[in-house]
């Protein structure tokens, strides 16, 4: 979701290439229906998990996001979302190394789909591959 990353300029995607699945902190769990849609009714063969260095989900825990939403939106609408979890994040090799498991956890992604998982660095704009 950060807008400093542009997929197309930083991962040499073109158009045809992939379906990028975007949100906040690049969240597999959040992605699962997207990635669903583009494997089993669109045919992608593989799963590329890329999460980023000064994301936005390191900065708040899900106490604080509640917080945040009920200062700001009030009761009604943190009564709304009071079971939500926004997931966030303490460290994004980790984060990639759960959403791997997550997903080979899955019996609805078949066991031969590829997955693989990097960070991307905003300061840099390499890649790291996490193993
Ligand atoms: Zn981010």
């Amino acid at each position: 979701m950060d807008a400093r990353i542009i997929p197309s300029e930083a991962f040499g995607i073109v158009i045809g290439d992939a379906h990028i699945i975007r949100n906040a902190g690049g969240s597999a769990k959040e992605g699962l229906r997207s990635i669903l849609v583009s494997q089993q009714l669109l045919g992608t063969q593989e799963i590329v998990i890329i999460k980023h260095t000064g994301c936005g989900m390191l900065t708040f825990t899900n106490e604080e996001a509640h917080a945040v939403v009920s200062k700001k939106l009030g009761p009604t609408a943190a009564a709304e979302i009071a079971t939500l979890d926004f997931l966030p994040i303490s460290d994004p090799e980790q984060a990639v190394r759960d959403d791997i498991e997550f997903l080979q956890k899955q019996s609805a992604i078949p066991k031969d789909i590829h997955i693989s998982g990097w960070v991307y660095e905003v300061e840099t704009g390499r890649v790291r591959h996490i193993e």
